[in-house]
């Protein structure tokens, strides 16, 4: 008798802070611990799904791709370039047949959920040919995949890997008249002159796709007007480094051109030696460009949280 009134207390008390229970749910058919409004994404249900991996039964390069896009989804967000659970970044793989298939990220998952296992192998025209650990709960978001399709699809482009992102400073100055100034300084030099398309609204039409293909022509750098940035690359590091040299660019002229707005001016070096820097910095470590960078970072994810390789 006492419990019964101690638990209609609680229920009086509950009721008038506005917290409405029922006594119609069992233990097993809810779990405070593991609740979400979406049973199949709890943690308990993802987390196993992602304690798995698949890397056995795929071809040794597929794998290493696999690990190595992964670590791209981990730093990006790292270093806070994701926005939630969109955007995308992809690598193509050439299948023995000859034919391409591409990697991408499950639409759902947090980038800093990423594993090998867990990214889909899709078609160019986004139908998963392997599901990896999550495709039975995730699937593609193809819509997100119509610039990257497009890139990847250009007869004999070195755009094996396609990173895109909405980071704030680099979207801001894609939305300015003036745009990028590649030689404003030795990191913007690195990355050299970059492309520009314009806004068309969400990129869902794959007309858009012809007009993107030539506005990239043989750069590797496309900035969005008034949506973000692309940057690609024969190797995942190459593009990771590439985007990573160009926020940092960003950051600089932003804050040179807010001095120069207060009345300092801006000082521009030669183009000679903007050119000079750009043609150094593709050998300057010995390898092609990111590759040592990103693997130094590689390097710092398994001493945070090697999981990315399952
Ligand atoms: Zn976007």
């Amino acid at each position: 008798m006492r419990l019964l009134i101690q638990s209609v207390l609680r229920s009086a008390a509950n009721a008038k802070r506005g917290i409405h229970t029922t006594s119609a749910y069992t233990k097993e058919a809810f779990s405070p611990s593991t609740y979400t409004p979406v049973a199949a994404l709890s943690s308990d249900n993802i987390g196993a799904r992602l304690s798995r991996t698949i890397l056995h039964t795929v071809p040794e390069e597929e794998a290493k791709l696999r690990i190595e896009l992964a670590a791209a989804y981990r730093l990006f967000d790292h270093f806070s370039w994701n926005d939630d659970v969109v955007n995308h970044l992809t690598v193509s793989i050439t299948e023995p047949d000859g034919s391409k298939s591409f990697l991408i990220n499950p639409y759902g998952l947090r980038y800093d959920e990423i594993t090998a296992s867990s990214l889909l192998k899709i078609d160019a025209k986004g139908n998963v040919l392997n599901p990896g650990v999550v495709g039975d709960i995730f699937t593609a978001n193809k819509a997100g995949f119509v610039i990257h399709s497009a890139i990847h699809a250009t007869p004999n482009t070195k755009a094996h890997a396609v990173l895109h992102c909405h980071e704030p400073t680099i979207t801001g100055i894609a939305s300015t008249k003036d745009g990028f100034i590649s030689s404003l300084s030795q990191t913007s030099s690195i990355i050299g002159p970059v492309a520009y398309h314009d806004f068309e609204g969400i990129v869902v039409d794959e007309k858009e796709q012809a007009t993107i293909v030539k506005n990239l022509g043989d750069k590797e750098v496309l900035l969005l007007r008034n949506h973000g940035v692309i940057t690609t690359g024969q190797t995942i590091g190459g593009a990771w480094y590439r985007m990573n040299l160009l926020l940092k660019a960003a950051e600089i002229q932003k804050t040179t051109q807010s001095i120069a707005t207060a009345g300092g001016g801006i000082y521009m070096p030669k183009q000679e030696a903007a050119d000079k820097a750009h043609q150094v910095a593709k050998t300057f470590s010995g390898h092609t460009l990111g590759v040592m960078e990103f693997s130094a970072y590689m390097r710092m994810l398994d001493k945070m949280d090697p999981s990315y390789r399952l």
